[in-house]
């Protein structure tokens, strides 16, 4: 990473990289502070710097001196409870701490030194180092090899796990990601996931190498978004579905004329909301961007003419492509492959299989998943249509089997979506005696808008079939999803389970 930012700084130099217009850090600023960053961490005797912080321009700073001075960076998440965070940080027990106040005292527990987001900018501003030791430098060329940075996963499917991505497997996403290659000065562009996300370092990387301002928004909510987005002049922003979904559905006033590109992903994107979002920002490119931690964040793109080809065709095939997540992008091969591991082919639904010099499949004190062959098998379930693009029906774990029959939640799911009362849905497998798993929704209902549960069940049943019908449907206030958006099934089935219990008590 050392390599991107040294080479924006000679080419960009000025340029204002990260932050606002007016008070943000130019490439070769950035540079320095990285240099005393790294001198910092070193002086320190870290093995890796622990991030537990809100976004903010210290997260870029912290990641390139963690990368000069040859050490991960590990950004957590800071909204996890006492137990994980401990079981976590004891994996870094030699890691400087950079932490909010509200999680120093979780640092100072684990013994880290520790400093505020704040005050490890401004130390470094004050450090009068402007270059490292021959010894202490570490060659940008040959470090490709080195841990860049370890996300921990949000375990949603099971406990989190470190993901190790190394310095060449972001390298080789960011040179991979051709149309983000070049920006105009002014472009700047806005990151709402919170920086323990693939995606936020994923976009700060390119957008560094692309020369386009990164601005970060400390916490979302549609009203922050919006008025920042106007208020910076906004050209390109990344969101998660469910912040779109928050943004489409409120009242605030919604005119963003500079945003020129609008890419989302990290979670499904129900149809209507997208469909929306199409609607009122019609100048705005929208790209859909499929990929996991484990492969450096994308790996399938839906560009934007392929949103206004599906929203304005008569042409069925063509429309169904506002549910995909487009085409593979340069430098990643894709097996879809059934149970027996065998290649399927166009149109059949199997195992998501990806190889590539972005994937690292790698864990932190596990090694490195993948086959004989170098694919790394996702645990999407997905089919390829007869043009290349890649349909991702959820994952393989989240399927129901009720009798003998595989059902996916998704497609479920979709289907109650539609219905115009509904806001949000959540359908899982709940443990059953006689069918092994039965097919339960938690239905989260837009305000004043009553619909019976009995309803709801003959429309999934018209759309579908009896059999994928769910058993019960509860309506809920809101479902359990992640700061980025990712329903926590096993909290649904749980919550399903215990109050089945207790109406039986
Ligand atoms: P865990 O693996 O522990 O559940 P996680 O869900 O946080 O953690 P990530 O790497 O953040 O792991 O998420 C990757 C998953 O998110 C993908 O495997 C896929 O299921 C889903 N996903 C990502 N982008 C998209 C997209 N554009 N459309 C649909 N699903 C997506």
């Amino acid at each position: 990473l050392t390599m991107l930012l040294d080479m924006a700084a000679d080419g960009f130099g000025d340029r204002i990289v990260v932050g606002s217009r007016d008070l943000g850090i130019s490439a070769a600023r950035l540079q320095e502070l990285s240099v005393a960053g790294a001198a910092a961490i070193r002086e320190a005797g870290a093995d890796s710097v622990v991030y537990l912080a809100v976004n903010g321009p210290a997260f870029p700073v912290a990641m390139f001196s963690a990368a000069r001075a040859g050490v991960p960076l590990v950004p957590v998440n800071y909204r996890l409870g006492r137990e994980q965070l401990d079981a976590l940080l004891a994996n870094h027990p030699r890691a400087l701490g950079i932490a909010d106040p509200f999680q120093t005292e979780a640092l100072e527990r684990a013994g880290l030194k520790v400093f505020s987001p704040q005050e490890w900018v401004q130390n470094l501003a004050a450090s009068a180092i402007t270059e490292l030791d021959e010894d202490d430098a570490v060659d940008t060329d040959g470090d490709s090899d080195a841990p860049a940075v370890v996300i921990y996963t949000s375990g949603t499917t099971s406990a989190p796990k470190g993901v190790l991505l190394r310095h060449e497997n972001l390298t080789s996403y960011v040179f991979g990601s051709v149309e983000f290659a070049s920006a105009e000065e002014t472009d700047a562009a806005l990151v709402s996931v919170p920086p323990y996300h693939i995606a936020a370092v994923a976009n700060v990387i390119t957008n560094l190498y692309a020369g386009r301002r990164t601005m970060v928004l400390e916490q979302f909510t549609p009203q922050q978004w919006l008025d920042t987005v106007r208020r910076e002049e906004i050209s390109n922003a990344l969101v998660v579905p469910t912040m779109l979904a928050r943004i489409v559905e409120s009242d605030a006033d919604k005119s963003v004329p500079s945003l020129r590109g609008l890419a989302y992903g990290g979670a499904p994107m129900p149809a209507r909301v997208i469909e929306n979002a199409l609607q009122m920002w019609p100048e705005t490119g929208f790209v859909n961007a499929y990929g996991l931690t484990e492969t450096s964040s994308t790996i399938a793109v839906l560009g934007p003419d392929d949103h206004r080809a599906a929203l304005e065709s008569d042409d069925e095939s063509v429309r169904a492509r506002l549910g995909s997540v487009g085409q593979i992008v340069p430098g990643i091969e894709l097996e879809i492959r059934d149970l027996e591991d065998r290649v399927v082919e166009p149109g059949v639904t199997g195992r998501i299989c990806v190889r590539g010099d972005q994937v690292s499949a790698e864990y932190a004190g596990i090694g490195r998943m993948v086959d004989e062959r170098g694919f790394f098998d996702t645990r999407d379930k997905g089919y390829v249509d007869e043009e290349g693009f890649l349909f991702v029906g959820g994952r393989v774990d989240d399927t129901i089997i009720r009798g003998a029959e595989n059902i996916a939640p998704a497609e479920i799911e979709d289907v109650i979506l539609r219905h115009p009362a509904v806001l949000d849905v959540a359908v899982v497998g709940v443990p059953d005696d006689e069918w092994g798993q039965r097919i339960e929704a938690a239905v989260v209902l837009r305000p004043g808008v009553p619909v019976d549960a009995e309803e709801l069940r003959a429309f999934v049943r018209d759309a579908l079939r009896s059999s994928k019908t769910p058993e019960r449907i509860v309506y809920w206030d809101e479902l359990p999803r992640t700061e980025t958006g990712k329903l926590v099934r096993r909290h649904v089935v749980d919550r399903l389970t215990r109050q089945e219990q207790a109406a039986e008590v």
